[in-house]
């Protein structure tokens, strides 16, 4: 089996999706996060979220 990968197409960088609510900032990092602007409380991003929740199970 060969394939030959001649001339792809390379398609064009496409812009980060403006579409949804504006989203707040991470506490710890500054990413935007999932949560909306609106979000009463601690807002964090996957990332960070991640690692608060495997510290958290760490400890103990
Ligand atoms: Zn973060």
């Amino acid at each position: 089996m060969s394939e030959y990968r001649g001339t792809e197409p390379t398609p064009p960088a496409a812009p980060a999706p403006a579409d949804g609510p504006p989203f707040a900032d991470c506490v710890l990092c500054q990413e935007p996060t999932e949560y909306p602007e609106s979000y009463k409380g601690i807002t964090l991003c996957p990332v960070c979220e991640w690692r608060e929740a495997e510290r958290t199970a760490c400890s103990g």
